[in-house]
């Protein structure tokens, strides 16, 4: 499984009003410096990235149960029901 950066971008502000837009701490939706490695922050962080990771673990076992499927169909459908002449 390809490994997907976290791609966030920091949804504080700066002082001046503008966004900061920096990445943010993975898992997380502000920056470093705005928080990102405050302890809470970083907890809930972290519960988010599992719950992206379990996420993504049920679409590919999803996925792997089905090609199964494919293969076993393939493998026995033909000494099921062999083609005929
Ligand atoms: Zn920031």
């Amino acid at each position: 499984m390809a490994r997907r950066p976290w791609g966030e971008r920091c949804t504080a502000h700066r002082t001046d009003g503008t966004p900061c837009g920096a990445w943010a701490i993975r898992g997380g939706y502000v920056c470093r410096m705005h928080g990102g490695s405050a302890p809470q922050v970083k907890a809930a962080a972290r519960r988010r990235l599992w719950e992206e990771w379990e996420r993504r673990q049920e679409a590919r076992w999803a996925r792997m149960k089905e090609s199964t499927r494919d293969e076993w169909a393939r493998m026995f459908l033909p000494m099921i029901d062999p083609p005929q002449g």
